[in-house]
């Protein structure tokens, strides 16, 4: 049998918790189906969230209507809302506070083309936002404006956003970011290494286009 959007966003914000990606209650993962996105909830721990504490809403919600629900949407629902608005591309994403990416955020650094897999996410690097308070409209604006056209970015002093067509991807997206941060930050300790140049990830990124990168491992 087929599992419900609302099951599989269960089991991928459990993955998250399993892999070290994110514990307790942090982070937060949705699916946009049509005109509405599903959101985990807010004030659950994921440990013990349940298919039907996921959060259905319309992609045109806004605070006031957030405010007479019972069953309330995670607290960062502005910006998956304002992403599904900006990017008809995504259709899910997972945000993490794991530890080596938000380690990277609080020292408030993209993380450059120093392995050739960050071209994985669209560009020859992640980029780090501005500090904006956590379930803002601020932040999501700085998100929004940080992303741009590619598939992760860093929220400074906070953690990481990873976005995708597909929920299965957006999470295998989170499982690399947070190795490759945790790779930039030894060589951060170490302060000496070589990067990839422009024309070397252009055209990692013109043989991954061809080469079509999943959510398999790659060579
Ligand atoms: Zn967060």
């Amino acid at each position: 049998m087929n599992k419900s959007v609302q099951e599989k966003i269960c089991e991928i914000s459990k993955k998250l918790l399993t892999h070290g990606l994110n514990h307790g209650a942090t982070g937060n993962v949705s699916v946009r189906i049509d005109n509405d996105f599903y959101i985990t909830p807010s004030g659950i721990a994921t440990e013990w969230m349940e298919a039907k504490d996921v959060v259905k809403c319309s992609l045109l919600i806004d605070e006031e209507e957030v405010s007479r629900m019972t069953k309330k949407p995670s607290s960062e629902w502005h910006f998956h809302q304002q992403v599904y608005q900006t990017r008809s591309d995504v259709n899910a994403i997972v945000h993490t506070h794991s530890p080596y990416a938000s380690a990277i955020s609080v020292l408030r650094k993209n993380i450059p083309a120093f392995h050739y897999m960050i071209a994985l996410f669209g560009g020859s690097e992640v980029r780090c936002s501005a500090y904006e308070i956590f379930g803002s409209r601020e932040l999501s604006q700085e998100i929004i404006k940080t992303l741009g056209p590619l598939k992760a970015c860093l929220i400074a002093n906070h953690g990481a956003v990873l976005v995708s067509n597909d929920l299965e991807n957006a999470f295998y997206l989170a499982q690399e970011l947070e190795h490759l941060a945790h790779q930039y930050l030894e060589l951060l300790k170490i302060g000496s290494f070589t990067l990839l140049s422009e024309d070397e990830m252009t055209e990692v990124l013109l043989k991954f286009k061809s080469y079509g990168p999943s959510s398999q491992a790659q060579d």
